[in-house]
């Protein structure tokens, strides 16, 4: 698959549920509204939904949400998925199935995972101050996730830690979480705050530029540029102290656009084409329409033919930022 840009679509993330255990304060408001049971695909319908995408060529999924682990019978899907791992005599298949999660129920999940062909997880976490975490998660309990990594430890996954930068909460604590992850081998990504989704304050609050954050962390690390990329928007340093990788992802001050390899798929089968951008696309009317999957190949290929060059996002000191309206938590990051 590749766009009217010549980029070629390689990675599709699915949010397979946009409801969520916790309620981080940057992404979800406390009494947020979720979506009836009936919009939502089964998990039958994703993974046919999936199948298709990665016949058409995508090689990467990440399963994201919302909170993936919290969705009912949720394995049913990695491990449907995880049957695309391994040798491509198809002539497609997945180099890599994964997820991104808060990390509450990985201790319960990260054997299966594993099992499953799983071999790196995202955890999602932005502080190791216990009050701290509970504060930004408004109810989430930080031994229940550190748990959960040392399961998925245990199970062999490699982790890494996404940390979003939040000015007055955990800048002062940046620092502390590059030790850690230095000295338990995880790599580390600090993300800017994006203007996502009615949270019920002003995101400028939050904000912290990456550079800042950058300068900080140079006061005491060495950091060293690396050519590491995932293809993805984060830019990576290795810290020479630890041996470990930090990654920042500056959205709203850098454009990563022109080697955008991803579309987003959501659980009501809507497809995002840029995660800054409203445009989208319907494949749960293809999808349920007939059992020929030729409907749903050529509903994805117009949609791809409709990913823009890049999103506009736009953060302004003196004013509320132009946001997306729908909330992280829709097409999970
Ligand atoms: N619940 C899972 C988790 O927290 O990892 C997966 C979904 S969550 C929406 C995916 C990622 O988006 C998390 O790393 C979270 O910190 C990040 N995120 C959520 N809202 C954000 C925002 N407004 N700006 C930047 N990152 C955000
Ligand atoms: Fe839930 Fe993840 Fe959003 Fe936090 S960032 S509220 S864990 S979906």
């Amino acid at each position: 698959m590749r766009d009217p840009f010549g980029r070629s679509i390689t990675y599709l993330r699915v949010s397979v549920t946009d409801r969520c255990d916790l309620r981080c304060v940057y992404c979800m408001a406390e009494d947020m509204t979720f979506l009836p049971k009936a919009e939502i695909l089964s998990l039958e319908e994703l993974e046919r939904l999936c199948g298709a995408f990665i016949r058409l060529g995508v090689r990467k999924l990440r399963l994201t949400g919302g909170e993936p682990l919290v969705r009912r019978n949720i394995m049913s899907l990695v491990r449907g998925l995880g049957r695309w791992l391994g040798p491509k005599d198809r002539g497609w298949g997945l180099d890599e199935l994964t997820l991104t999660t808060n990390g509450t129920q990985l201790a319960r999940y990260a054997a299966e995972l594993a099992d499953a062909g799983v071999r790196r997880v995202n955890v999602s976490l932005d502080t190791l101050d216990p009050a701290k975490f509970a504060a930004i998660t408004r109810w989430g309990r930080l031994d229940q996730v550190l748990a959960g990594i040392g399961a998925a430890q245990e199970a062999g996954l490699r982790i890494k830690i996404n940390a979003v930068a939040l000015k007055g909460v955990n800048d002062d604590e940046l620092d502390r979480m590059v030790a850690w992850c230095g000295d338990e081998g995880h790599d580390l990504t600090i993300i800017e705050v994006m203007p996502m989704g009615d949270i019920g304050r002003q995101r400028v609050d939050q904000y912290l530029p990456i550079s800042m954050v950058r300068a900080g962390l140079k006061r005491r690390w060495t950091l060293e540029d690396v050519d590491h990329t995932t293809g993805g928007p984060a830019r990576y340093v290795r810290v020479r102290e630890t041996g470990g990788l930090v990654g920042f992802i500056t959205p709203l001050t850098h454009n990563f656009c022109e080697s955008c390899n991803r579309v987003r798929l959501t659980c009501t089968g809507t497809l995002y084409m840029c995660l800054g951008q409203e445009d989208a696309a319907d494949l749960r009317a293809p999808l349920r329409q007939s059992d020929d999957d030729g409907l749903l190949d050529r509903a994805i290929h117009a949609a791809i033919a409709r990913k823009p060059k890049g999103h506009d996002f736009v953060i302004d000191r003196r004013h509320a930022p132009r946001s997306v309206s729908r909330h992280m938590s829709v097409t999970g990051g």
